[in-house]
């Protein structure tokens, strides 16, 4: 049996790939500090076989005992209020948290795959974007504490890859949706569907004219399913490139839920990049892989997924472990 590390388990993402595989047979070690994840996500796989859990910060040194085949490095704040909140916390899981995993899979001689992001483009000049576009990022803006952190991480993920020869992966995620998303992360789409489940007006930043591309969150594990097995070692996008504007979408869930009044503008973030769609080209070439979901559909599961939680969740408004680990 093939055992694979996910760090960030607890997460959004993190937890569906524990999910994936389980499925395909895996031995999961899940890792996670829950900075910004929950218990929840993972509750239904504890008690598998094949299925073990550990509590720790991945910038702290990693000690695991016996052989490892994978690690995939997801652990890290996601989302831009979350990252402006724990600024500090999101450098160093991306620099030292990956420096950690990087010297874990040396040592076990582990391919490891890392999360990257489509924010290493920052507000992108060139339209769709393709990897080998370099990017538009301000280092010392509010979102820089992310982008620069994920763009150390791809520096340091092919040092290792061609100093010490270690097999890597890197994905570049594009926005990406579904269920377990947290309602308080403060995402559009957790902030669209919390405010119309609460029947408030819609809170569009800037004129709403910035464009963005949402992929469900099963095409997105396919993909990073596929290129983890694959043997191609450069960065590679995986994202829906079905683009929208935030205005139209934010009129698209009006019409889903039936709840939301109206739409209201609010002043648009600093740096929030103003268009965003992958090039997926070579995802479909050297993976053979495009999304499926269509945003009608995986917006309806996300929808109904939001609408089972406790009515409480609704109306908390930050995360309950901040505080706890700003103090660290
Ligand atoms: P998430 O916040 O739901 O999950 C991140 C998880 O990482 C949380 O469970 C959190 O507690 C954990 N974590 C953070 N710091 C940690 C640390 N130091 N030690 C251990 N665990 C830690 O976010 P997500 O959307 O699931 O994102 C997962 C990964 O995918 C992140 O690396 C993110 O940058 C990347 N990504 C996601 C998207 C997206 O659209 N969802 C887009 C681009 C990149
Ligand atoms: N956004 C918005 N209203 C909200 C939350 C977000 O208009 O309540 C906008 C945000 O300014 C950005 C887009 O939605 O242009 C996507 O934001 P998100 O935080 O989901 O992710 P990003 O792609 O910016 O990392």
């Amino acid at each position: 049996m093939k055992k694979i590390l996910i760090t960030g388990a607890a997460g959004f993402l993190g937890s569906h790939l524990c999910d994936r595989f389980i499925k395909e047979g895996y031995h999961v070690v899940a890792m996670d500090n829950f900075i910004t994840g929950d218990e929840k996500n993972i509750e239904h796989l504890q008690g598998l076989d094949n299925f073990e859990f550990i509590t720790h910060d991945v910038t702290n040194f990693i000690e695991l005992q016996g052989r490892l085949d994978y690690i995939l490095h997801f652990a890290s704040p996601a989302s831009p209020i979350d990252y402006l909140k724990i600024p500090i916390q999101t450098l160093k899981v991306g620099a030292l948290g990956t420096h950690n995993l990087l010297g874990l899979a040396k040592a076990k001689n582990a391919r490891m795959l890392i999360a990257s992001t489509s924010e290493v483009y920052g507000d992108p000049l060139v339209h769709p974007q393709t990897e080998n576009y370099y990017g538009n990022v301000n280092t010392i803006g509010p979102r820089g504490v992310y982008d620069e952190a994920k763009r150390f991480q791809e520096s340091i993920t092919m040092a290792y890859h061609r100093f010490h020869g270690l097999e890597t992966r890197i994905v570049r995620i594009f926005n990406t949706y579904g269920p377990r998303m947290r309602l308080n992360d403060g995402r559009v789409i957790p902030a669209f569907i919390g405010q119309a489940l609460r029947g408030e007006d819609l809170t569009v930043f800037g004129d709403g004219s910035q464009t963005r591309s949402f992929c469900f969150v099963d095409d997105q594990v396919e993909g990073i399913y596929r290129l983890l097995l694959s043997d191609y070692t450069n960065p590679i996008n995986i994202g829906n490139p079905h683009e929208i504007t935030i205005k139209q979408f934010a009129e698209e869930i009006i019409k889903l839920t039936g709840t939301a009044q109206k739409i209201i503008y609010r002043d648009l973030p600093q740096d929030d990049p103003l268009q965003r769609q992958p090039d997926i080209t070579l995802a479909k070439t050297i993976l053979n892989w495009e999304p499926k979901t269509s945003r009608e559909l995986g917006m309806k599961i996300t929808y109904n997924y939001f609408k089972t939680l406790p009515k409480e969740a609704l109306y908390k408004s930050k995360h309950k472990n901040f505080k706890e680990h700003i103090k660290k």
